[in-house]
């Protein structure tokens, strides 16, 4: 059932404050090898495969789902210490996110028995990576309108043609859970009709072309299919039902860390630095927000782990959060004696570059703030 906004407080857990401290520890090695570097936004653009499969290894990817699944059933309050601590280190967690987050825990809901057991324990050994296929050319907040379709062939099978774009690392991964249109657009019921499919990124007929983004990386990607065929057993969950699965998909992604710590390596070291009374009034403003958006956001862990769905909680800690995201970068511009440079040798004059290059993201993916504000809105019984 849907929740309204009040939350219980969320209960410390001994296990993960220990599992906390492991992760810092293996984090703390890791950057003493050279293994990674810290940046700003690593969710969306630190792909680095070899450390995925680590993190895998030491068994924090799908943390919470059965072992028989390749899981080690844990709590979602562990798993949260461990992808806070994973992102406040600015480590390259991009190739596994999307499919540990959101993939994984959908085909756990939704999948057949057989795409659980081929999938599921080699996204736990991160050793295999997602994409999220949602949004097209002409369709993103408004996404009941995509045109990609998927139409059954005589053996069954699943011809796919249209385009998605801004899709984060389609490039470095192996599968897109991509909606599509499996039955002609209705105007009397704009959510019926659409279907999730699990696309094999390596079929023929899907071509991957890159966008680059302002500081000149590249995670985005348009995704073309023509006459792309997909086995008929590839379908995820119900045919007809593909509105309701993406939608409780899009649920399970607005509350986490990362929708309030993108920009923390950014903040620890202006934090670090801090002197001046300008610059330490700014890191006191900042941090008292962001220790409420902390507490915002591992309440809603405990709710996940209850069973809840907290569905509206979660939009309120995607709006809040990813402005405070862009506000970091924003007031540390205004008050540090450091130009933003990508090249510089200098932490803080990079990861200020970083954040300002990626901040037009941050309320955006997702769904927007104003969506957000809408489901909140209607949540509260508003609208
Ligand atoms: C960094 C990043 C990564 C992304 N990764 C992916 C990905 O991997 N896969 C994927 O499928 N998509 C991805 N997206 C796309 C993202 O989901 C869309 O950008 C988002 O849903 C908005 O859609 P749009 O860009 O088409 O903007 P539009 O929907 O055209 O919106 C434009 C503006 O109008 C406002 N607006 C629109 N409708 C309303 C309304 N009803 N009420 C009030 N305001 C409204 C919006 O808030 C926005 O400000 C990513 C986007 C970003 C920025």
């Amino acid at each position: 059932m849907p929740s309204t906004l009040t939350l219980a407080p969320a209960p410390t857990s001994e296990a993960a404050e220990r599992v906390r401290l492991e992760v810092r520890e293996f984090l703390a090695k890791e950057l003493a090898a050279g293994s990674f570097e810290t940046h700003v936004d690593t969710w969306l653009s630190g792909v680095d495969p070899d450390f995925s499969k680590k993190l895998g290894e030491q068994g924090w990817l799908g943390m919470t789902w059965p072992k028989e699944y390749g899981g080690h059933e844990r709590t979602a309050m562990e798993r949260y210490a461990v992808t806070e601590e994973l992102l406040a280190a600015g480590a390259p967690v991009a190739a596994h996110w999307i499919a540990d987050r959101q993939s994984g825990p959908n085909l756990l809901r939704y999948g057949t028995e057989a795409q659980r057991r081929e999938i599921l324990p080699k996204i736990a050994a991160g050793e295999c990576f997602f994409v999220i296929g949602m949004s097209e050319p002409d369709s993103g907040s408004d996404l009941a309108s995509i045109r990609t379709k998927a139409e059954r062939n005589a053996d069954g099978d699943w011809v796919v043609n249209g385009a998605k774009v801004w899709t984060s690392n389609a490039h470095h991964s192996h599968y897109a859970i991509t909606l599509v249109r499996t039955a002609p657009a209705d105007s009397a019921n704009r959510h019926a009709g659409m279907s999730q499919l699990l696309v094999d990124l390596s079929t023929p007929g899907i071509t991957i072309n890159p966008i680059r983004i302002l500081d000149g990386g590249h995670h985005f990607n348009e995704v073309v299919f023509e006459d792309v065929v997909i086995p008929g057993d590839m379908l995820l969950g119900e045919e007809g039902a593909g509105w309701n699965q993406v939608t409780a998909e899009l649920a399970f992604e607005r509350s986490g860390p990362e929708r309030f710590l993108s920009t923390f390596p950014l903040f620890a070291e202006f934090a670090r630095r801090a002197s001046s009374p300008a610059e330490l009034a700014t890191v006191g403003r900042l941090s008292a927000r962001l220790l409420s958006l902390r507490q915002l956001s591992l309440r809603i862990a405990a709710a996940l782990d209850r069973g809840e769905l907290p569905d509206i909680p979660a939009a309120l800690v995607k709006d809040v959060g990813t402005t405070f995201e862009g506000d970091v970068a924003e007031e540390i511009r205004k008050v540090v004696d450091v130009p933003a440079s990508l090249d510089s040798p200098d932490p803080l004059a990079r990861a200020l570059a970083e954040a300002q290059l990626h901040s037009p993201g941050y309320t955006l993916r997702g769904g927007t703030n104003e969506i957000l504000r809408g489901i909140v809105a209607r949540g509260l019984g508003l609208r």
